[in-house]
């Protein structure tokens, strides 16, 4: 239970007037008709950005199968070498900035940074929503197992208010997050005198969409916005009544100051074959990580992704809604690729855990957090359930096309 979330200000009639409009939401994010699973995975056409080839295989498989047979990783090992060479410094000085929640793909990057490179890693946390009790012990252990950090967390009020807007208006309430984790490290960098930053994986590449950033080292702010921010940019919310000083750390830094900066983000996803399971046992090793102790997380199978968020789950949650498809599916589909798991055994996987609603507990925290009633979210869910894809409203509704072997 927790007490301290003050009461947010009810609904405004604008925000009133949203939840009871229904979205066009194939339109929106330009979704293929008719459903297509992937042959290899058991990913839809449906995730926004995938591409299919001809013979009905997802981008991320495609680009799994060229990482296994055509990526020369010694050759990216030795470009990985030759960038810490140039940014690496001897004088005490931090040399790169790790975005890191605490989570097993982050603390890998910054630990093998640090004790394969020689590097002296920042991590720098955009804090979650509402922590975990297991996100916050291993934000803890990742700082006590040897790795400097700083975290920044966001005016609750100025947060629970975008949060709930986001939820309503865009139908994701991580999007505000988005901001922080898409500018903030470049901020901290700058304001650090930090010129590298180190991202983990390219989403885009390992788990399907734009196929053109593939061979990209790292994305530019220009590339962010693309992928990530285009339909919200933060303009968007001075309309919406923010100030600038709400606004401030979910903003871009100064251009002209990032572009007199020699700060270059790059994602280590690129210069490593990147394989989550690994980075989990790695982490459990090395920096003392912990995984879920419910056994698995709400939503899917898996038990060490994701951990640190209590509303994570609404996120998931939200996709199912537009798109059909959420955790579970991203979790079966990145085992298939990496040769865990079989595609028979995937398709059960996504079958019972990936339309199970968030529990009870977790409801709760969420409407807490966004200030929000049961019937106003129930109202939201419907507002973003693509009747394409879902018949009934409610308890009753049900998925009509699931992935199948
Ligand atoms: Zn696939």
């Amino acid at each position: 239970m927790i007490d301290y979330f003050p009461k947010l200000p009810p609904l405004s009639d604008f925000e009133q007037g949203l939840i009871s409009e229904k979205i066009e939401i194939d339109a929106k994010y330009k979704l293929p008709k008719n459903i297509t699973y992937c042959k290899k995975c058991v990913i839809s056409n449906q995730r926004p950005r995938i591409v299919f080839d001809g013979e009905g295989v997802c981008s991320a498989c495609r680009y799994w199968e060229r990482k296994k047979a055509v990526i020369d990783w010694r050759e990216r090992e030795k470009e990985l070498e030759d960038l810490c060479n140039r940014y690496r410094r001897n004088d005490g000085s931090f040399d790169v900035l790790v975005p890191s929640s605490g989570g097993k793909d982050s603390v890998y990057v910054a630990w093998e940074l640090k004790t394969k490179y020689g590097m002296h890693p920042l991590t720098m946390t955009w804090a979650p929503h509402v922590y975990t009790e297991i996100g916050i012990r291993n934000f803890q252990a990742h700082i006590h197992a040897g790795l400097d950090n700083v975290c920044y967390t966001p005016n609750g009020v100025v947060h629970r208010r975008m949060t709930r807007l986001s939820t309503i208006e865009i139908g994701d309430p991580f999007q505000p997050f988005i901001y922080g984790q898409t500018y903030l490290p470049l901020r901290v960098a700058l304001n650090y005198g930090i010129d590298l930053v180190m991202d983990g994986e390219n989403g885009e590449s390992e788990y399907g969409g734009d196929t053109t950033t593939e061979s990209k080292t790292g994305f530019t702010p220009k590339d962010a916005e693309e992928f990530w921010l285009s339909s919200f940019p933060l303009e968007h919310w001075k309309d919406r009544g923010f100030t600038d000083r709400d606004l401030q750390i979910y903003s871009a830094p100064n251009f002209d100051r990032l572009q007199k900066s020699k700060v270059e983000r790059h994602f280590f996803s690129y210069y490593r074959d990147w394989r989550p399971q690994n980075h989990y046992y790695y982490c459990v090793e090395n920096t003392n990580f912990a995984p879920n102790p419910n056994g698995r997380s709400e939503g899917t199978f898996s038990k060490y992704a994701s951990l640190d968020d209590q509303i994570d789950p609404y996120h998931h949650y939200f996709s199912l809604l537009k798109f059909g498809i959420a955790r579970a599916t991203s979790d079966a589909a990145h085992e298939i690729r990496e040769d865990l798991l079989a595609r028979d055994e995937a398709v059960q996987l996504v079958r019972r855990y990936d339309s199970e609603m968030p529990s009870e507990k977790t409801t709760k925290v969420f409407l807490d957090y966004a200030g929000l009633t049961s019937g106003q979210l129930a109202e939201i869910i419907e507002r973003w359930r693509n009747t394409r894809l879902w018949s009934g409203v409610g308890a009753s509704s049900r998925l009509i096309n699931q992935v199948s072997i």
